[in-house]
């Protein structure tokens, strides 16, 4: 065992109160590698309360003084880069070169919401001469901040950054697979750069008992979930019985549309890097490639070609690592049976492709692409989560616009293309979050993220997320 993960409250580490704890198992070899608190409603009352004790005077301290901390936690993490690293290498499988780039992005979300303490905290509203008014953006006291497993610190720092820059304590409930660098940040944030303790909680469990604890508790008074449109549906029932406001950040079938007009050399390894990387875990991974038939037989060889050249694997030079927890790879090997029973053309991958000796008993599936595939399909419908591709031709702009549409979700959408007014035109009319033109998987901090549809609600990143984590009062004062 390399580890044991417990609850970190008011500063401290803290065991379960029931006492228990399970295994994480290592993706890389299937074994159990560490040892992970699985807390309950007693462990969240103790970590709420903290934080509201906690929370007035954090809120009361002047923004730039929470900046200052908010970029002390950032450089800690660049400082500290490659031990950060190496724990979410051993808990994600993520290949070495990804780590760092993603560790880069929390880093980045502390920095760019440290400088934010003053935006959008008020305005004063003419009512007369009679009249003194204005709004005031007030913290919401203390937040859940609930995260998945495939980008474990970044998602973490998403949320918190707007959180705590806003003047709010947060209980952060990381992934039960992959808590180690949430913990870490949490500790060494009180230890070594000036956070007050109990601003930044961390309670480790499962979703059905910490999780759902977190979102019941009365003090909680907002929660960021991110994760699958199952555990969003669950978080919003009882926030809706509670009354309470939800940032959701759920999953995407993406459309990624390539139009006769691209340039191939850019969106065929565009494409493909953006529904692989990470092995496909990444919620706005562009799964459905819409091609234009013109171009249809060129783009998929030149995917296949660019297929080849991604290795993966544990090798220090993979450029696509494992599937983190071990139901995740059942589900990518069961879709490739659900492929198979749709009558999808296997282009590349698959159960038939070779596994290569150095996987091991490690959970890596294969880069697999499908062809001709149509879009009520199951593989072009569900969430998949792996590194499956589903090719679906089309022959008009406006045929493409409405595959593209015909979803539940509406996370992100990809359009290559040269010709400026098709791009304007196809990214005005597809129903989509975030929409890239002539790139796929982008990771700015500045531009406000966050789907439609089932991919959830609410903006995280930019500035635009201040007004997730803040609830506006107006004053009105009678001269
Ligand atoms: P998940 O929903 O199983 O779990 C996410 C988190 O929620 C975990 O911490 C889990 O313990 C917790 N949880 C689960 N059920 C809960 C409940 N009833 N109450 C409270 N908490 C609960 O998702 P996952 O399998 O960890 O992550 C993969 C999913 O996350 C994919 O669908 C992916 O698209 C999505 N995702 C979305 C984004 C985004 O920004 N939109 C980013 C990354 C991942």
């Amino acid at each position: 065992m390399v580890a044991t993960h417990t609850n970190f409250i008011d500063g401290a580490s803290a065991d379960p109160a029931a006492g228990r704890f399970a295994d994480a198992h290592s993706p890389v070899t299937g074994e159990a590698h560490v040892k992970v608190a699985r807390s309950g409603a007693a462990d969240v009352e103790k970590a709420v309360a903290s934080a509201a004790s906690a929370q007035r005077a954090w809120a009361d301290l002047k923004p730039i003084e929470r900046g200052r901390i908010l970029m002390k936690m950032a450089a800690h993490i660049r400082e500290q880069m490659s031990a950060y690293a190496e724990i979410e290498i051993q808990e994600t499988g993520k290949p070495s070169w990804q780590a760092p780039l993603e560790l880069g992005g929390a880093a980045n979300y502390l920095e760019f919401y440290a400088g934010l303490g003053n935006v959008g905290s008020g305005e004063m509203i003419d009512l007369g001469a009679d009249y003194h008014a204005y709004t005031v953006a007030e913290p919401y006291g203390v937040i859940g901040v609930i995260t998945p497993w495939n980008a474990p610190l970044n998602q973490l720092c998403r949320a918190i950054g707007p959180a705590l820059i806003t003047g709010n304590a947060v209980v952060a409930k990381p992934s039960e697979f992959t808590s180690g660098t949430t913990l870490r940040l949490a500790k060494d944030a009180v230890e070594q750069c000036g956070l007050p303790p109990g601003v930044l909680n961390v309670v480790i469990g499962d979703g059905p008992d910490a999780g759902a604890a977190l979102v019941s508790h009365a003090q909680v008074a907002k929660v960021a979930f991110t994760g699958s449109v199952r555990g969003g549906r669950e978080v919003g029932k009882v926030a809706a019985e509670r009354i309470i406001p939800l940032t959701l950040e759920l999953g995407g079938k993406s459309p990624n549309i390539v139009f006769d007009d691209a340039d191939l050399a850019l969106a065929a390894p565009g494409s493909l890097m953006g529904f692989a990387l990470n092995a496909g875990q990444v919620c706005s991974a562009g799964t459905r490639c819409l091609v234009h038939r013109p171009i249809y037989d060129a783009f998929l060889g030149a995917l296949e070609k660019a297929v080849a050249t991604l290795k993966v694997g544990p090798e220090p030079d993979a450029m696509v690592g494992a599937i983190t927890t071990h139901a995740q790879y059942q589900q990518v090997q069961r879709f490739f049976d659900v492929a198979a029973s749709d009558g999808a053309r296997l282009v590349v991958g698959g159960k038939e492709a070779p596994r290569p000796d150095s996987w091991g008993a490690g959970w890596y599936a294969p880069i697999t692409v499908y062809a001709d595939v149509r879009n009520d399909m199951r593989i072009a419908r569900e969430e998949i989560f792996g590194p499956i591709l589903a090719v679906i031709p089309f022959d008009t702009e406006d045929e493409a616009v409405s595959i593209a549409n015909d979803t539940e979700y509406g996370l992100n959408a990809g359009i290559w293309t040269n010709t400026l007014s098709r791009a304007h035109r196809v990214a005005a009319r597809v129903q989509a979050g975030t929409v890239t033109v002539n790139e796929y998987l982008t990771s700015d901090v500045e531009l406000p993220f966050g789907g439609f549809g089932k991919s959830g609600y609410g903006k995280e990143k930019g500035v635009a997320a201040l007004h997730y984590y803040t609830r506006l009062k107006s004053v009105r004062i009678k001269l």
